[in-house]
């Protein structure tokens, strides 16, 4: 029987930022597999690393939310939730957010709204724990389009559809001269491509690695540029 694992490149996930509380003590990471089971009583389920702290918390507070995010969020945003722990940084440090009544937090900031469930069982999967939770707590809080898995992939981390406005710019650096180096962060995979630049970060379509700052950081996971290594 065929067994080709390129199929589950196909499945679509949302992004979402989900936290949970250990009394005080809060934390929240980036999460894509997060999914509505059944509609009466609503529940949720999400899956969540054995190793991540979040795993720890919501084991704790038996609760976790679910912030939706939308397509404007910055990658450095999604970089200081996906790519650093709760045990080595706050998390919450400029970042607009509400204690719920349980003392659970929800992330606002980017969110087109957020959820709160409460855990009544949960599945060992070996390397993650899948959580099954009922919804107790909803808000729509913002508006805009949400951001897919895919969306994070394919836009904000590589191409660009010729609709953006940086398409031309892109096409003219490209036609200017041969292609540059693309470099890849070692830490989280993040590609710089010269012909798109950081845009989150102010750096222009069209400069070289070489060129950039020499404060300039991965806009996801925040390195620093000696992290980085040639592409090819
Ligand atoms: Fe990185």
């Amino acid at each position: 029987m065929p067994m080709d694992t390129n199929i589950l490149h196909n499945i679509s996930y949302g992004m979402y930022i989900v936290c949970a509380n250990r009394a005080e003590k809060l934390n929240g990471q980036i999460v894509n597999t997060l999914f509505q089971i059944t509609n009466s009583p609503i529940t949720l389920a999400v899956s969540i690393n054995k190793n991540n702290l979040t795993h720890e918390y919501i084991r704790a507070g038996k609760r976790f939310s679910a912030s939706i995010l939308s397509e404007e969020t910055p990658l450095a945003f999604i970089g200081a939730f996906g790519f650093k722990s709760g045990r080595e940084t706050d998390k919450f440090v400029n970042v607009q957010y509400r204690i719920l009544e349980s003392g659970c937090p929800a992330v606002l900031d980017y969110a087109v709204g957020y959820l709160e469930a409460k855990v009544i069982c949960e599945f060992d999967c070996g390397t993650h724990t899948v959580f099954l939770g009922e919804m107790v707590t909803a808000e729509v809080t913002g508006a805009g389009r949400v951001m897919t898995y895919d969306y994070y992939h394919q836009v904000k981390r590589g191409t660009t559809p010729p609709s953006a406005p940086t398409y031309m710019r892109i096409a003219a650096a490209t036609a200017a001269g041969p292609a540059m180096p693309k470099y890849r962060c070692t830490v989280c995979n993040y590609i710089y491509d010269p012909a798109l630049g950081d845009p989150d970060s102010g750096v222009a379509a069209g400069t070289p690695f070489a060129e950039l700052p020499d404060n300039w950081s991965c806009p996801v996971c925040g390195v620093d540029k000696t992290k980085f290594v040639p592409v090819e």
